[in-house]
């Protein structure tokens, strides 16, 4: 069975070259839903907890949420971090708290202190999604993932293997020892 939940970016990008209004800077509230699959847990009757997918989800997408998502070769890139230069802001400020753990895959890199990502293709809804298997799929047992933002909508489908041994007190992965990290209870 699957447990899923929805988390809600907000951003400001463009289509890098692309031939239509979507070339222009602009901003959207995209809607990303992750399913998770798995068996179902005997002991709390759920696959996995869904504020706990949204939990280890947003740790590291929050870094998408009232951020600027920009390709590697746009030319907004460097004129805008001129900008916050000038401003003293690229580095952080004191009220720029809603930040997650820097990051750095093949397709992205997140600069939080100046809520920057910076992405290697183009950020569609497609590139979206492409974006957030790499950073999640060791993390969560992902089986679909849908992207929403505006009119444009995406969605991909994954086979995630095998089990993963849960705790049957409050749902979540197991440590490698058997305990669970969160409650304490340990394996059946
Ligand atoms: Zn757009
Ligand atoms: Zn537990």
């Amino acid at each position: 069975m699957r447990s899923f939940t929805t988390l809600h970016l907000q951003y400001a990008h463009r289509f890098y070259n692309f031939r239509g209004e979507a070339q222009y800077l602009h901003g959207h509230t995209g809607i990303l839903t992750i399913e998770v699959e798995d068996s179902i847990n005997c002991g709390v009757n759920m696959v996995f907890p869904c504020n706990e997918i949204k939990k280890t989800a947003w740790e590291v997408l929050q870094n998408f949420d009232h951020a600027l998502i920009l390709r590697e070769d746009d030319p907004l890139l460097p004129a805008i971090l001129a900008v916050y230069d000038q401003q003293g802001i690229r580095n952080g400020t004191a009220t720029n708290t809603m930040t997650g753990p820097a990051f750095k895959t093949a397709l992205a890199t997140a600069h939080p202190q100046c809520r920057l990502v910076v992405t290697k293709e183009t950020m569609t809804v497609e590139g979206m999604i492409k974006i957030v298997y790499d950073l999640l799929k060791d993390k969560l047992k992902i089986a679909r993932l849908t992207f929403v933002s505006g009119d444009n909508s995406a969605v991909q489908d994954y086979t995630p293997s095998g089990t993963t041994d849960r705790c049957p007190c409050c749902g979540i992965a197991l440590s490698a020892n058997g305990v669970c990290p969160k409650c304490g209870c340990r394996k059946m």
